[in-house]
């Protein structure tokens, strides 16, 4: 496993959690604090404490995370959202390890299966 820190709370998430996905190097896990309908946190196993060391990721790892991202918003249902990387603590960092924030308002109404339609009432 890539480098990992003891008194890191992502990565003790990385070794034992939740996961809404999981796929080698990479989990996500819903936001405890969510701000949005759907709100993804995706995590990868390798601890850089932020966006600004994502050089240390190797080139393969770097465009696998992202294409993570993307599979999971697509996985969890998710046609348009928000992709969002606060860096440092004025950015509204709170935890030092890179992760990336996915916020979408749910599925589209069209993606619903059709028992999930709201009937149209014609007034
Ligand atoms: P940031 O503020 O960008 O560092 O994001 C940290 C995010 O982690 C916040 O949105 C928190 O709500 C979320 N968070 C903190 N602790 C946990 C946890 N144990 N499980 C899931 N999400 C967490
Ligand atoms: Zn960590």
């Amino acid at each position: 496993m890539p480098s990992q820190h003891d008194d890191c709370l992502f990565c003790s998430i990385v070794r034992e959690g939740t996961y809404v996905r999981k796929e080698k190097g990479f989990v996500a896990i819903n936001d405890i604090n969510p701000q949005a309908p759907v709100h993804v946190l995706v995590i990868p196993e390798r601890h850089v404490d932020s966006f600004r060391e994502i050089g240390e990721f190797p080139a393969r790892e770097a465009k696998r995370m992202l294409e993570f991202v993307a599979d999971t918003a697509r996985e969890v249902g998710l046609t348009d959202y928000r992709v969002q990387v606060n860096v440092g603590p004025s950015a509204g960092q709170t935890i030092f390890h890179l992760h990336w924030h996915i916020l979408g308002e749910g599925p589209k109404r069209d993606d619903l299966p059709a028992h999930a339609e709201t009937a149209v009432v014609e007034l």
